[in-house]
């Protein structure tokens, strides 16, 4: 099992814990339900978001200037290095600038914890049973329109989904 997977799995764990069945699956509750502290600031537009544990107590600082669905995906994504890489946070502030970074061909240390919080996120987001049910086989995945639909009911980016859906 890859650390993609496994952080798929803890995904999943989250999303059984919670009884989440309807969308948008609400990941500030979650976050908030983990006993994180979850603050919002008007940061420099490169920075997206923030996690860090001090004293004990996890913490997520995201970007109040993005738009909702990107200040979603940062959440989940912090959430992630909180569940799966507390060893990290606890030496040092883990700070997320830029576009969220995709798979890399080359996989250093910091990119394979950027790779595992993405696939952390993505499953979190856009859970595979309510994305299978979302999916009807009848949707034409290559019109624009239909993806926005999609991609709103499940209150994230075109990017975000189109990338889940490996398209
Ligand atoms: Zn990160």
């Amino acid at each position: 099992m890859s650390n993609k997977d496994d952080a798929r799995r803890k995904a999943r764990e989250l999303i059984q814990q919670f009884g989440i069945k309807s969308l948008p699956v609400n990941v500030e509750r979650i976050a908030r339900s983990l006993g994180v502290k979850v603050e919002y600031a008007p940061f420099d537009d490169e920075l997206s978001g923030m996690a860090f544990i001090k004293d004990g107590v996890p913490a997520i600082g995201i970007n109040s200037l993005h738009h909702p669905n990107r200040q979603r995906f940062t959440m989940a994504h912090e959430l992630a290095h909180i569940v799966l890489h507390p060893t990290e946070l606890k030496k040092a502030v883990h700070v997320d600038k830029g576009s969220l970074r995709r798979d890399r061909v080359s996989a250093t240390g910091t990119d394979m914890l950027e790779i595992e919080a993405n696939a952390f996120a993505a499953e979190l987001l856009m859970p595979e049973e309510l994305l299978s049910a979302a999916l009807d086989e009848r949707l034409d995945l290559e019109d624009p329109q239909v993806l926005e639909k999609l991609a709103n009911k499940f209150r994230v980016s075109m990017t975000a989904l189109q990338h889940r859906l490996h398209i």
